[in-house]
């Protein structure tokens, strides 16, 4: 990957291959790739205009809107970083993200409009591009796209700043991770090739014949662009394979089995709860599913249950994950089909291009096959973060990133990930694993979600807690639960607190569960009772 062009190209040469196909699907509104590449090259010339240049930054304030992409590779095609703000963010958090990132010129839709006026600090004075929305003193992006100017011609560096995307934030308060041109195409790269060997194939029981022609993918997009789950992964791959991009303003599974139908999509990807929802919707077989090839779920463990359970239900899709963080552009490992059917708890095996170890506290390879944190290492590991050398201290350690995720690697490689570092539940000496008592939870068949945390406890340091959703209609008190539980596994790690909850369990804007908000939340009522 030593000369990797810089990312953003890809899409340039895309739409040169691709013209009249359909490129990014919205409810109803349909964009070709000729015409998305005509408003790319007006926002690059409208940009160049207003100053811009290569090294600044611009924010995208938005929903999962087509014009988010089209804002996202006029930035990466003249060597500006797109700044991906989360559209969950209160005006604060927003405030606090745009000075750390000081952009030139910030594209927003009406609701980040409204917070942006909230705002205190510079952003205020910053230009701003009004997309489907008014606001005065704004910019209208029917202005900015009908420029008629050339694509201004810059030499991209590919060890500068892609983007900015924030982390989850799951664990602290968010840290903008600087993605590098040669990062974003290292990814792709990878994901090119786990989808040739596993993802996207079909054939079931291994030796059958690969398909001749990979399918030309068309991806329903459940997840926020502004995380590489849906950017870097998701629109990456459909991009540059001249794919389509479905894209769901919000998750809903329902409205997935729609979409699914209606689009033929043969991919979807998002977090694995949403692979779950979308298998148990009462109207499932209302729908006509048959295009689906390829079920991915990442970002978090996914249940080893369900990873058989979307091979039965969908036959024609199969199952594949992928292990991955913001940090590293995307994906880590990837593994799919019959290899993740027969091994359900692991991530896969690593990607070509990164080397990884386990770790002890001393930072000291543990023997092969134990549990340690990953470190990783290679060319789509982010330069840094943002203004945060407190953060590239305690993250970086001669090139390898420590990802906080305690994991262990198997005889042939596959790297199986235990838990996050910091959500472990350290339950008098022992370790608990959250991710494993949840996959032995997830075995119930009445449990529709789950999640597991640590409850403080005077003797113990720590408690097992468990917050659980049923099914609809099914029913199941504590004490079946953790007969249950003693079933599948060992005595000290079923849960000693059980909150049944008849909402779904709180989230982030990814999908992922709010496993400290949770936490936090349950063990105070814990306290008082
Ligand atoms: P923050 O770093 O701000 O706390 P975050 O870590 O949730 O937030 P992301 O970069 O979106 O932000 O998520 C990466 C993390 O998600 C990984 O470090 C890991 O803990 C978890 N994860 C990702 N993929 C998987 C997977 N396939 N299996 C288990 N865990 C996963
Ligand atoms: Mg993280």
């Amino acid at each position: 990957y030593k000369n990797a062009p810089p990312s953003g190209r890809e899409f340039w040469l895309s739409t040169a291959a691709f013209g009249p196909r359909d490129y990014i699907v919205y409810q109803g509104e349909r964009l070709t790739y000729a015409r998305a590449h005509d408003q790319v090259r007006a926002v690059t010339a409208w940009l160049w205009e207003q100053g811009v240049r290569p090294g600044d930054r611009v924010a995208i304030a938005m929903r999962n809107y087509p014009e988010w992409m089209l804002i996202y590779w006029a930035c990466l095609c003249i060597g500006v970083a797109a700044v991906g703000t989360n559209a969950w963010w209160t005006p604060e958090e927003l405030d606090y993200a745009l000075a750390d990132s000081a952009p030139k010129v910030i594209f927003a839709d009406a609701e980040r409009l409204a917070r942006l006026a909230e705002c205190t600090g510079d952003a205020a004075k910053v230009t701003t591009v009004a997309v489907r929305a008014q606001g005065s003193g704004t910019v209208p992006w029917e202005d900015v796209i009908a420029h008629p100017g050339a694509m201004p011609a810059v030499t991209v560096d590919p060890d500068s700043d892609a983007c900015i995307f924030y982390t989850s934030g799951t664990t602290g308060h968010p840290k903008g991770a600087q993605l590098t041109h040669r990062g974003c195409i290292s990814n792709l790269m990878n994901l090119l090739y786990a989808g040739a060997s596993s993802g996207m194939a079909t054939e079931r029981g291994g030796g059958a014949a690969i398909p001749a022609e990979p399918p030309i993918p068309a991806t329903l997009v459940t997840t926020p662009l502004f995380h590489v789950t849906a950017n870097n992964c998701a629109a990456y791959a459909a991009t540059a394979q001249g794919g389509k991009m479905v894209l769901m303003y919000r998750w809903d599974a329902g409205e997935a089995l729609k979409l699914i139908e209606a689009e033929r999509c043969n991919g979807l990807s998002g977090v694995p709860v949403m692979a779950r929802e979308l298998i148990n919707h009462p109207d499932f077989d209302k729908y006509d599913t048959s295009s689906l090839l390829n079920m991915s779920g990442g970002g978090a463990q996914v249940p080893p249950d369900q990873v058989g359970a979307i091979d039965r239900k969908i036959p024609s899709a199969r199952p594949s994950t992928g292990y991955g963080m913001t940090e590293t552009c995307g994906i880590i490992t990837s593994v799919g089909g019959d290899f993740f059917v027969d091994r359900p708890n692991s991530a896969g095996p690593a990607m070509p291009n990164f080397e990884v170890k386990c770790v002890d506290d001393d930072g000291n390879t543990v023997p092969q096959g134990e549990v340690g944190e990953l470190w990783v290492k290679g060319s789509s590991v982010i330069k840094g973060y943002l203004n945060r050398p407190d953060a590239n201290e305690a993250s970086f350690t001669d090139g390898w990133l420590h990802t906080g995720d305690v994991a262990r690697i198997d005889e042939d490689g596959f790297i199986y990930i235990v838990d996050r570092k910091k959500d472990m539940v350290l339950r008098g000496g022992e370790n608990v694993y959250c991710t494993e008592v949840e996959a032995g939870i997830y075995r119930h068949p009445a449990v529709a979600e789950c999640c597991v945390f640590g409850v403080p406890d005077e003797r113990l340091g720590e408690e097992v807690g468990v917050a659980v959703v049923l099914k609809p209609g099914e029913s199941l008190d504590s004490e079946g639960l953790r007969t249950h539980c003693l079933a599948v596994m060992a005595k000290h790690k079923v849960p000693r607190f059980v909150w049944f909850r008849d909402e779904a369990l709180p989230r982030n804007a990814n999908g992922k569960f709010l496993r400290r908000e949770l936490r936090d939340e349950l063990s105070r009522q814990a306290e008082e009772a």
